[in-house]
């Protein structure tokens, strides 16, 4: 079993000897300077325990206690070496009884060497082995021992809350002997944490509980708390009346841990009162206890008391001597605030007595490097709390500027010892070292004492403002089941402008008008259910305007048992005031894109939707529930999303595409066309991309018209030329391909200039008109016609089975147009001549064209109306 190393690394022999009642440090050097009372009480006080003439008693054990425990006190190792079996061979016989005495046994044996998780965790055990035995006193005993750990490793408010219980519990099972115990304990803690007042009426109150003949051990202990704390409070001599009280009961024991903290406290009182004498005799014999039960912890104390005894003797060799055997015992048990406390005073003694020892400065290297490492774990404990935070921030720069001026005073003592004053030049040293020590011993005291007062400060808080301390800049309160607060932070004052009194009852005037009804249903609502709700409102500032807060609010159970809310509220004003920028931005945003003639959406790396104007829904058809959220293969299908895959690709690549297609909506045919633009962060990175889609239907019906436009003799509504020239090249092409014969007949009007003349320019069109509808109506559907000049008109059949059949058609046409044009409300006989040129699937367009051409020649040379035949190859 090894010392108790809590897990800041810090330990303390103090806090081992005294059991759980530390030193204040500084106190030793503090008290020094005090006044000196008078004779130090061990000088009267009666025969040390173990003393010839003590008379020996044996008290009376009420509390079920396992021999091992007593013998705890003289021999810890030893009994736990035997507890291990013991708590086997119990286990093993289902036996809760004797497993709750065994580890009781075992929380005092580990209390006595100072292995407090080894004594927690005894305590703990002991607890649930009592309950399962039907044991309250026992289980109330794990208690207090695992409270005493707690408090030993300085969690003082499980220890606290651990007493507590087991206070609640000794009211159902009253044993007063226990009761005594956890006012003990509550003394012991109040006493860590500086109140000394409290800690001595605790003290004084488990005094009353025992009788006589009762808890000696416990009856010399509270003598013992009230004893140090009426030492802090300066009341000397009853102080040392409590001490010799206390070594009187304990002469009625055998319990040398208490013995050797009785000397200790006497050696401590008796400094006090400026007794060397007796601080050197107690000494004295806590090193001959030390020996004794071999512990290297005594041994330390032991040597710590005969080293300020010698120092304050003036014997600074000796002092030296003692406190280093003391400083080296503590830093080989890494008890890190008893090393400080000798560090300080060895520093002290050096300074005064021997400023050159070359061990000085190595010594007060450790000591900074001590300070440091233990303030470092007192703020870690005080993490929770602002205010012990900016302490330490202030005490840690003090600190700093003192290491400064330290270094700053060596180096000037080094450049003075090269001009050979030595001697003079060490003295100003020690006295810049001693200033700077003082001011240190001063404001390690402070510090220490603000810790406490900040630890106390924050327990108290802990216990009942705990929500509220954690929520110190928002608006807290804390509103009873009658709506009246019982507590309104200060931030009420920035928040809204007013006093906290001013909110000291319900304040619906301070609602926006449509908010009353949510609030008052929401506090409602949480009194009656319970849990927590949060809300957003405005509430009106003291300036007339509103401001938004959002507020948590929860239920508790308040000090006095009853139901109360704590309300945690934030003024968010400026969140809002950016959220309603942000959503009126948006609006903008949807207003003009879904008025863009275009479907815009971003598509993420997942191919989803999460942006897309109304648009889409026209172009893509209805969705149930819109498009974001959906995938692009969902909305468009399989069939389409195989084929823009490859944009989406690309777009995801990075690459800016654009495309077209075309579907059916609605039964409407759609054409479209979509440009994805990468969206891509400044930072480089790719998010999905954006698609802009545009209906191109109209745009592709007036491409088509146009198109056919182009192609189309406006008067006659035929074929152009520059169509016809197209089909013709087609056709042949395919003749030549399928060998296939092919008839070009070419038509002219015979005498139409004389129509024109005769008649006018605009019965010339009619003539034209009805000469192309009668043409027209000669040709088999896929027979090209087309009116390929003035008056001259071609038909183009494919496929002609025979030169009959192109010679027949050219004299159906003949015959259809013997029967007279009624133009200008006149009849009138239009004659026409045709060349018919017949390919046997080899020619060329040229040579057609020509053939046809020498055959109309030939038609118009032999008299007119009438037609020629040029057959080519
Ligand atoms: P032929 O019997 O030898 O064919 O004699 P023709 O009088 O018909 O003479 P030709 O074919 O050479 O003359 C064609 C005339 O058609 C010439 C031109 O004034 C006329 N013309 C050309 N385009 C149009 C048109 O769009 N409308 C009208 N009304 N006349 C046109
Ligand atoms: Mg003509």
């Amino acid at each position: 079993m090894g010392p108790y190393r809590d897990p800041a690394g810090k330990r303390s022999a103090w806090s081992a000897i005294l059991a759980g009642g530390c030193l204040a440090l500084g106190l030793a050097s503090g008290l020094a300077q005090a006044s000196p009372g008078p004779q130090a009480a061990s000088a009267r006080a009666p025969a040390p325990p173990g003393a010839p003439g003590a008379p020996p008693s044996v008290p009376v054990d009420t509390l079920d206690r396992h021999p091992l425990e007593l013998r705890a006190l003289v021999e810890p190792e030893a009994v736990l070496g035997e507890l291990g079996p013991a708590l086997i061979s119990a286990r093993l016989a289902s036996d809760p009884r004797e497993v709750a005495r065994l580890e009781l046994a075992r929380a005092n044996a580990c209390r006595v060497v100072a292995d407090w998780d080894c004594q927690r965790e005894a305590g703990i055990e002991a607890r649930r082995a009592a309950t399962e035995a039907g044991l309250p006193h026992l289980a109330v005993r794990g208690l207090i021992a695992e409270s005493r750990a707690r408090i030993a490793m300085q969690d003082y408010t499980r220890g606290e809350r651990l007493l507590a219980e087991a206070e609640l519990a000794l009211k159902q099972d009253p044993q007063p002997e226990l009761l005594a115990d956890v006012l003990l304990a509550y003394s012991s803690l109040s006493y860590t944490i500086g109140k000394h007042a409290v800690a001595a009426d605790y003290a004084r109150r488990g005094l009353q509980l025992l009788g006589e003949n009762e808890g000696l051990a416990m009856r010399a202990r509270l003598l013992r708390n009230l004893a140090r704390a009426q030492a802090q409070l300066g009341e000397v001599e009853p102080a040392r009346e409590s001490l010799v009280a206390a070594t009187r009961v304990s002469q009625r024991l055998e319990d040398p841990k208490l013995e050797a903290e009785l000397y200790l406290e006497g050696a401590r009182v008796a400094r006090i009162g400026g007794d060397t004498a007796t601080q050197q005799r107690n000494g004295t014999r806590v090193l001959a206890m030390a020996e004794k039960l071999r512990n290297s912890q005594l041994r330390g104390l032991g040597h710590e008391v005969l080293g300020l005894a010698a120092a304050d003797a003036g014997d600074g060799a000796a002092a030296t001597r003692e406190l280093l055997a003391a400083q080296r015992s503590f830093r080989l048990l890494e008890l890190q605030s008893d090393e400080l406390r000798v560090l300080r005073e060895l520093v002290r003694v050096l300074l005064r007595h021997d400023p050159g020892s070359p061990e000085l400065a190595p010594l007060f290297q450790r000591f900074l490097t001590l300070d440091n490492a233990i303030a470092q774990s007192e703020r870690a404990q005080a993490a929770d709390d602002f205010d012990a935070r900016l302490k330490y921030a202030e005490r840690e720069n003090e600190i700093l500027r003192l290491e400064g001026e330290s270094a700053l005073a060596r180096e000037r003592s080094e450049a003075l010892a090269q001009t050979n004053r030595l001697g003079n030049l060490l003295m100003a040293l020690g006295m810049v070292a001693l200033t700077a020590l003082a001011a240190l011993f001063w404001v390690q005291r402070r510090g220490h004492r603000r810790l406490a007062e900040t630890m106390a400060r924050l327990r108290e808080r802990e216990l009942e403002y705990r929500t509220l301390a954690d929520n110190a800049s928002d608006l807290v309160l804390r509103i009873g089941a009658d709506g009246e607060r019982l507590y309104v932070s200060p931030s009420v004052r920035n928040i809204l402008g007013i006093e906290p009194g001013e909110l000291a009852s319900p304040r619906p005037d301070l609602l926006h008008p449509d908010d009353r009804e949510a609030v008052g249903q929401l506090l409602g609502r949480v009194m009656r259910d319970g849990g927590t709700e949060t809300l957003r409102y405005r509430a009106r500032h003291a300036s007339g305007h509103y401001i938004w807060l959002e507020a948590v609010v929860r239920r508790v159970r308040g000090a006095d048992g009853g139901q109360e809310l704590v309300y945690a509220g934030r003024d968010i004003s400026i969140k809002v005031r950016a959220e309603q920028a942000l959503e009126a931005t948006r609006a903008r945003l949807r207003a003009v894109t879904d008025n863009i003639p275009a479907m815009i959406a971003h598509i993420d790396l997942q191919e989803r939707y999460t942006f897309a104007n109304a648009v889409g829904e026209r172009l893509f058809g209805h969705v149930e529930g819109g498009l974001v959220g959906k995938t692009v293969r969902e909305i468009r299908g399989e069939a389409i999303y195989s084929e823009i895959r490859p944009h989406i690709e690309r777009a995801l690549a990075g690459e800016r595409v654009t495309y077209s297609g075309e579907h059916d909506v609605g039964g409407r045919h759609y054409h479209y066309q979509t440009t994805y633009v990468p969206d891509v962060r400044p930072d480089g990175v790719q998010q999905g991309f954006f698609s802009f889609t545009y209906d191109i239907t109209q745009l592709k019906q007036a491409e088509q018209e146009l198109e056919t436009l182009a192609r189309k003799d406006s008067l006659t509504g035929l074929a152009n030329r520059r169509y016809f020239d197209e089909r013709l090249g087609a056709a042949l092409a395919r003749s030549v391909r399928q060998q296939a014969p092919l008839a070009l007949l070419t038509m002219d009007i015979d005498h139409f200039k004389g129509i024109n003349d005769g008649l006018g320019h605009a019965a010339g069109d009619e003539v034209l008109q009805e000469f192309g509808r009668r043409l027209a109506a000669c040709v088999r559907a896929g027979d090209l016609v087309a009116r390929v000049g003035g008056d001259e008109f071609a038909v183009l059949v494919e496929g002609v089975g025979s030169l009959d059949s192109a010679t027949g058609f050219a004299d159906k046409l003949l015959e259809r147009m013997r029967t007279p044009v009624t133009v200008g409300g006149a009849a009138r006989q239009v004659g026409t001549s045709i060349g018919i040129a017949y390919s046997h699937g080899r020619a060329d367009a040229k040579a057609l064209m020509l053939a046809a051409d020498q055959a109309l020649y030939d038609a118009k040379a032999t008299g007119r109306g009438n037609w020629k035949l040029r057959e080519i190859g």
